[in-house]
């Protein structure tokens, strides 16, 4: 079939294979191309593997330390008829590059809230690796069975206490105009809370720590956003960021368990398939791009892992912040580059959009998450979804 992106609002619903494969190849050639992370972990276990900080922790630990990986994900694998997810043929790509690096890499595809999958990635840590030294947490769902109670709790993006209205982009037709979001009622907040908080990070470690698979000195670190004033009626202060202020306590519970040293590690904004579903996010995330390219201090995913790596976990000297965070945010919240998106974000208009914003590298961005416009592959060309690959 000849494969061309779907979008449909804030989704892309196929993917290239060939082009994730790039994408892939890409962020490991910049990984290869840095020093090796000394002191680096040996066998990591990620979960959330497949796409965003997950793949790009994932690559980092395999080729910027040498390291086994075991990848946990839930992608759609592709049909005679139908593309496969773009995490899917990432991880596929991903799995093919490790082992040409003769690196020990497997998968499991599936719901790593359940019990059954925790058992799983037990099982083949015994088997093939005995003692994991990381574990990366990465996941970002809408939605959460709860193991204990098969109950199905789902996150929402609102603000607490009082309506929100700001301006927001629509990426589909390109509009400005304000969007007003009511605020969450109780229910709400906790079953954000029970999808994007930290139960599930410390029923993991549980498992893992239970189970004798992790080592003396494990570490693990879990994934937050914080942002500063244009953002947090949307997501520090609301119920998504009340959810990751619960990552805070999991940190503490898990590192006062014994079984690893917890941390969590706060990320710069980017267009991943998450961050495009959070009103706002797309208009503040095009000016960081326009603001911190002209700066010369963008970042993607792949830079923001290697300095988690080097600046963070695999340091003398990390830079925490007073509730032991690591900090990989600190370019973006500079005060002046604030200050610069936050005079130009009233000035933009549907009219000066590519002008005063870099939504032009967003949207690039946003296609190349789902392997589409990367350079040197032929989008006219007749090209088979099927992708083997053995996940398990
Ligand atoms: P993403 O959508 O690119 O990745 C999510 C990952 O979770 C994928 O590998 C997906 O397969 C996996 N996943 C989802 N549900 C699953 C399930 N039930 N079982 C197994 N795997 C499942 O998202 P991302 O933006 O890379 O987010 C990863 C983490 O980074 C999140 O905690 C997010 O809050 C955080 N973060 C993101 C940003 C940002 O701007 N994108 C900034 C800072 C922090």
């Amino acid at each position: 079939m000849i494969i061309q992106p779907k979008v449909r609002g804030f989704i892309c619903t196929n993917a290239h294979p060939q082009g994730c494969a790039a994408n892939v190849r890409e962020q490991i050639e910049y990984i290869k191309s840095q020093p090796a992370v000394e002191g680096g972990p040996k066998n990591v276990l990620v979960v959330g593997a497949s796409t965003g900080y997950g793949l790009a922790s994932r690559i980092t630990s395999a080729f910027g330390c040498g390291a086994n990986t075991l990848g946990v994900f839930f992608e759609k694998p592709p049909t005679e008829k139908r593309t496969g997810s773009a995490g899917y043929y990432n991880s596929a790509a991903f799995e093919d590059e490790a082992h040409k690096a003769g690196l020990y890499a497997k998968s499991i595809n599936g719901d790593a809230f359940s019990d059954e999958i925790k058992a799983q990635a037990i099982d083949m840590i015994k088997q093939d690796l005995g003692k994991i030294d990381l574990v990366i947490y990465s996941l970002a769902s809408p939605r959460r069975t709860d193991p204990k109670t098969g109950e199905l709790y789902s996150s929402v993006l609102k603000p607490i206490g009082e309506s929100y209205t700001a301006k927001n982009l629509n990426t589909d037709k390109l509009e400005i105009s304000d969007i007003s979001v009511d605020p969450a009622n109780e229910e709400e907040i906790a079953a954000t809370v029970k999808v994007m908080g930290g139960e599930d990070w410390e029923l993991w470690m549980q498992a893992l720590g239970e189970a004798g698979v992790l080592t003396d000195d494990c570490k693990t670190v879990a994934y937050t956003y914080i942002g500063e004033k244009l953002t947090w009626p949307i997501y520090g202060h609301a119920t998504i960021g009340k959810a990751k202020e619960d990552l805070d306590r999991a940190a503490k519970a898990i590192s006062d368990s014994g079984n690893a040293s917890a941390n969590v590690a706060v990320l710069k904004a980017l267009v991943t398939q998450s961050s495009s579903a959070i009103p706002v996010m797309p208009l503040y995330i095009s000016l960081v791009y326009k603001v911190m390219k002209e700066e010369g201090t963008h970042e993607g995913c792949i830079e923001q892992l290697y300095r988690l790596y080097t600046e963070g976990l695999y340091t003398d000297t990390p830079r925490l912040d007073n509730v032991n965070r690591f900090r990989m945010d600190d370019k973006e919240l500079r005060a002046e580059t604030q200050a610069k998106i936050e005079k130009l974000w009233p000035e933009v208009t549907e009219e000066n959009l590519f002008q005063l914003t870099d939504y032009k590298g967003y949207s690039d961005d946003f296609l190349k998450l789902f392997g589409f416009g990367v350079n040197g592959v032929d989008y006219a060309a007749e090209t088979s979804p099927v992708v083997e690959a053995d996940f398990k």
